[in-house]
């Protein structure tokens, strides 16, 4: 059912995954943010492709859109969905948001990761984002911060992400 119409809706998205040594070593996958790869020795730990970004984005604007969030529509239990590019989860969220009659105005995402650094991905980034979202790269911001190397994620055990997107009506 389309959101009820108001001008403006806005959507905050947040996601968390476990770093842990790339397989076989461990668990991890390629480490994968806003569907860049980022060379590192640990990855997230998921169903997916455990791309955290992309899944905190795809919250944001079915947050904002008043549907249910990526975990209601696409499972972990679901075969289907193993080492899926997130890309599609994001889509479907897009997909929605035109149904819903929605255009995105902006995003803003805050990607949280002691190891790699961001900065020299940050371009990459937001320019795959803009084209997945098919919107101008001005429409798009990314910003990296450690955690002071402090509780898991200042560790390097886990990237964190929040996402906040603002939709207007069409
Ligand atoms: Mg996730």
């Amino acid at each position: 059912m389309p959101a009820p119409h108001a001008a403006f809706r806005i959507g905050h998205g947040y996601d968390l995954h476990r770093l842990e040594p790339l397989a076989p070593a461990g668990e991890g996958r390629p480490l994968r943010l806003g569907g860049v790869e980022l060379a590192h020795d640990r990855g997230p730990v998921g169903h997916s492709d455990a791309d955290a970004l992309l899944h905190a984005i795809t919250d944001a604007i079915l947050g904002g859109l008043g549907e249910p969030d990526i975990g209601q529509l696409f499972p972990d239990t679901d075969p289907r969905h193993e080492a899926k590019d997130s890309a599609v989860f994001l889509a479907e969220a897009v997909r929605r948001a035109s149904e819903a009659e929605y255009a995105l105005v902006n995003l803003d995402a805050t990607v949280i990761l002691e190891r790699p650094r961001l900065l020299p991905h940050k371009a990459a980034i937001r320019a795959n984002l803009a084209r997945l979202l098919a919107v101008p790269e001005t429409a798009i911001n990314v910003k990296g911060k450690t955690h002071e190397r402090v509780d898991a994620v200042g560790e390097g055990r886990a990237v964190e992400v929040h996402a906040v997107v603002l939709l207007a009506r069409r």
